[in-house]
């Protein structure tokens, strides 16, 4: 069975004690299994307050978080690799620390768009510096997710194939590729497709709207997603991500160009969410069913 989790922007921008409640209780309530909360600065979360809210709502964490330009991993300048690496393990530690149990977003390269290619040396560079990452997560049983993202957030990893392939180059049994349909569907040339042939190394899944806003209210086909996802047999986490100027703020808001209000009511929206994700996810599976109900003999 899939565990459920919603995107802590849903509900608030930052993580200080009052925000971290207010996230965690919402979630609960509603419904989900876990939050997923942005550890873009590691050091801005506090595991023992955390895992105490998380113990007390009984609901789990995952952690996403992408590389600034100045900790970028692939840019093979020796300080920035550094205070990347340095990020990273400080996201495994806070992840361990409160009880989590993956880390997924841009961990390979900066976050943000790009004005030049990459370069094969900053990719096995990377490469490298993850695999080294990835041993240390390994001692606490933390899965890193290399989130596929659209062009203008990263020029390395824009296509389900070159997360895969990123992953064989770090070789590591921990590291996977982490799906989101919402980038998924400005790159790929066929969503389904993707999800299948990229299913052994899928590990972590964004589900949302061609606007982030409201799931099955833009013009993305999740009924084709869903589908997907169950013909792959995939039974990791999926999470419901969404943006709106209402919650989000800075750096998120301008690196991810969050200009409208795409909703109001965070908890409409997440109730909303997951009544809609179950509702897929059910009719997915009984989609499965249909050949061997339909056997004449
Ligand atoms: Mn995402």
């Amino acid at each position: 069975m899939n565990k459920l989790g919603v995107h802590a922007h849903v509900w608030e921008h930052g993580w200080t004690k009052e925000q971290a409640t207010r996230a965690i209780n919402n979630s609960a309530e509603v419904g989900f299994d876990f939050i997923e909360a942005p550890s873009l600065d590691p050091s801005s979360i506090n595991p023992d307050e955390t895992s105490k809210l998380l113990e007390q709502a009984g609901i789990g964490i995952a952690f996403s978080m992408g590389l600034g330009f100045d900790s970028d991993i692939s840019s093979c300048d020796p300080a920035k690799e550094k205070r990347g690496k340095s990020l990273l393990l400080d996201a495994v530690s806070v992840c361990r620390d409160c009880g989590g149990k993956s880390i997924q977003g841009i961990l390979y390269s900066g976050f943000g768009k790009y004005f030049v290619q990459p370069t094969k040396e900053g990719i096995a560079r990377s490469a490298e510096i993850l695999r080294e990452v990835a041993e240390e997560a390994a001692k606490s049983d933390i899965m890193l997710g290399l989130e596929v993202v659209n062009r203008y957030e990263t020029n390395i990893c824009n296509t389900a194939a070159q997360g895969v392939e990123m992953c064989k180059l770090v070789g590591a049994s921990n590291v996977k590729v982490h799906l989101d349909v919402y980038h998924m569907n400005i790159e790929e040339s066929d969503i389904s497709s993707a999800i299948i042939d990229s299913a052994p190394y899928l590990g972590y899944f964004h589900t949302g709207d061609s606007h982030r806003g409201y799931l099955g209210t833009g013009s993305i086909d999740l009924q084709s997603v869903f589908r997907a996802l169950v013909k792959a047999k995939y039974a990791g986490p999926i999470t419901f991500e969404s943006f709106s100027s209402k919650v989000v703020g800075q750096p998120l808001e301008g690196i991810l160009a969050i200009w409208r209000n795409l909703w109001e009511d965070g908890f409409d929206l997440a109730t909303h969410a997951l009544m809609y994700t179950k509702a897929q996810l059910k009719a997915a599976q009984e989609v499965e069913r249909q050949a061997e109900r339909s056997r004449l003999l």
